[in-house]
């Protein structure tokens, strides 16, 4: 039996005429207006992200008035299909709208490159490869299409864009983040923001909802070596000071705000000794006060509870600092006892709940989900639709940096004949996307609907009078003469977060031993890596003709062929500097290196030919 904490005298429903259902009155009166009619229940209700598989029955949505569910990743439904999300989302929405105040949930789920959690959705390339292209328009562009797909299932918030700024590539999340360059990141942040919710500025209406994560230092977190296998710097404890805080990590935010950024997530790192999101000075003082955020804080997966003390002590602290909403994500029972409690006993003044919930209806009208109808949504054949595979190929085309290229190697002449390809990347489909796709670590081989691997792209576009052989592991009989030229495409296997972190991030004897054995059999080699990062590469390096950086390309492989055979031209740049040995890490944001020596090629490196 479920346990009932509604303690308070249940009410009637507000009348039909009350202000908050006025469409013309401001987002922040009708929010006032509302809030005015609130419980306390139905305000701590507010203010809970859970879990959509948390969720003990569905009714609990509109008994506690839950605020926010999110899909973590990988959390799909049974259908799972873009009919199957769209089903079970609206079934969530509609339940939350039976509650007395009938105020919608938002939907959250991370949509980092493109609605990836859904088979047939278009992949764009992850962060990393945005930030090589440098590509403001494209980015806005890139967020919009995310956001018609997102909408058409039904989800109306994004934990999009990451503003972190990597300064260790030993961090396993690395690709989630445009560039080191507070500058790139802080232009192509505001571009996805204008994208993604189609706002300028602050307080405007908005289309979907999006999220800057990781507030704040995340990428400055110092390399743990005695930590368990995994988690070496995710997490971590950021060692900049402030004054470094300020001049790089907070300039993103600050930007990509006055775009009007509507939430904003604190990370789950430590700031000295202390947690995130239990930094008053920087959420409330900093944050609010000084850049003027006017949205909400939400905090990340488990976050709060990771602050020490126990989970009334934590939830007093965070609702405190300033979080407005909690990704609990899984025990919202507790949350509102704790939060209840505390307010009863004084731990967390009523003020600071009506603050926190204003915010979050203030958004929710901003995003009109009280006058949403159905209708208002872009229909479900905008998911994988052709115009935004097209834009997913073209950002493929534009992300990918030419590092070396030697013997007049690219681009490949039209008058090729035979062209050898293989290694682990090169018809892999759930390689290259990386991981955020369908499953949170990401999936292996070609099953994605609609998707074209970085070998169909090849043989498309070399079309039929070129002998295209393809081996994974580059297993080809010696021919005379020998190929025109060699292609590996090799690289890293999917990762998120700290299961991403690793000291020295290297090719595998697998893929070395590949690249070597298309040497044998081509009279030219060219290396692709498709990786979140940059690797290792300075030993192999000079034994290659030709090397491009194509980061994790996502669902639209024949973006690396155009440019291949020269349709495009090659316009990436490095968004971060590419390391020659590990010592050198981490390189600060001004290009130095930990050990002084130089980095085997800066950031913005990418040559045009
Ligand atoms: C990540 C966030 C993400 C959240 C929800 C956390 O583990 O740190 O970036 O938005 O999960 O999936």
């Amino acid at each position: 039996m479920p346990i009932s904490f509604v303690t308070e005298t249940p009410l009637p429903p507000p009348p039909a005429s009350a202000l908050f259902h006025t469409k013309t009155a401001s987002p922040v009166e009708r929010a006032n207006d509302l809030l005015s009619r609130m419980t306390l229940d139905e305000k701590i209700g507010q203010m809970a992200l859970v879990e959509k598989n948390s969720i003990a029955t569905t009714t609990d949505i509109a008994s506690y008035g839950i605020g926010a569910l999110l899909s973590g990743a990988g959390a799909k439904p049974q259908d799972n299909t873009a009919n199957g999300w769209l089903s079970m989302v609206e079934n969530f929405v509609t339940a939350s709208q039976s509650s007395r105040l009938g105020i919608p949930i938002l939907y959250g789920i991370d949509a980092i490159h493109g609605h990836s959690n859904v088979p047939g959705a278009t992949v764009f390339p992850h962060a990393i490869g945005i930030g090589a292209t440098g590509d403001a328009d494209l980015t806005t562009a890139i967020a919009s299409a995310t956001r018609d797909e997102l909408l058409a299932t039904g989800i109306n918030w994004n934990f999009a864009p990451t503003l972190d700024l990597p300064q260790d590539i030993r961090w396993g999340r690395t690709y989630e983040t445009f560039s080191d360059d507070p500058l790139r990141t802080s232009a192509l942040a505001s571009a996805y923001v204008k994208g993604l919710q189609g706002t300028t500025k602050p307080g405007e209406s908005k289309l979907a909802l999006s999220t800057l994560k990781h507030y704040i230092g995340a990428g400055s977190m110092k390399w743990n070596s005695t930590s368990n296998k995994n988690f070496h710097i995710d997490q971590g404890t950021t060692i900049v000071d402030e004054q470094a805080l300020r001049s790089t990590y907070l300039q993103p935010f600050t930007q990509a705000i006055n775009t009007g950024a509507g939430s904003v997530m604190v990370g789950l790192s430590s700031w000295g000794d202390t947690k995130l999101a239990a930094q008053k000075y920087l959420i409330t003082d900093v944050l609010k006060g000084e850049l003027a955020f006017s949205g909400f804080v939400v905090s990340d997966w488990y976050g709060v509870y990771e602050i020490p003390g126990g989970t009334y002590a934590a939830t007093v602290l965070a609702l405190n600092a300033g979080v407005d909403m909690v990704m609990l994500p899984f025990d919202y029972k507790t949350f509102i006892k704790n939060v209840r409690s505390a307010v009863a006993h004084g731990d967390i003044p009523q003020s600071r709940i009506d603050d926190a919930v204003r915010r979050i209806l203030t958004t929710k009208f901003e995003l009109g989900l009280f006058e949403a109808q159905a209708t208002d949504k872009p229909s479900l054949s905008v998911v994988g639709n052709a115009m935004h595979r097209a834009l997913a190929r073209k950002a493929v085309s534009e992300s990918l940096v030419l590092l070396k290229n030697n013997n007049v190697t690219l681009p490949i002449s039209k008058s090729v004949r035979r062209i050898v390809v293989a290694g682990s990347a090169a018809d892999n489909i759930g390689r290259q996307s990386g991981a955020w796709t369908v499953e949170w670590q990401g999936i292996d081989g070609n099953w994605l609907p609609g998707a074209t691997s970085i070998l169909s792209g090849i043989r498309a576009t070399a079309g039929n009078d070129v002998d295209v052989s393809y081996d994974l592991h580059g297993n080809f009989a010696p021919t005379s003469p020998q190929a025109d030229i060699g292609i590996a495409i090799v690289g890293e296997t999917p990762y998120a977060e700290g299961w991403g972190d690793t000291a020295n991030p290297t090719l595998t004897t697998e893929d070395i031993a590949t690249i070597e054995k298309v040497k044998k059999v081509s009279k030219k080699v060219l290396v692709i890596i498709v990786s979140g990062r940059p690797l290792m590469i300075s030993h192999e390096l000079p034994t290659w003709d030709a090397t491009i950086a194509a980061w994790l390309p996502g669902s639209e492989g024949g973006g690396v062929a155009d440019v291949l055979f020269g349709d495009t031209t090659f316009t990436g740049t490095l968004p971060l500097p590419w390391p020659d040995h590990s010592e050198q890490l981490p390189i600060s944001v001004d290009g130095h290196t930990a050990d002084g020596t130089a980095v085997l090629f800066p950031r913005y490196f990418g040559r045009t030919k």
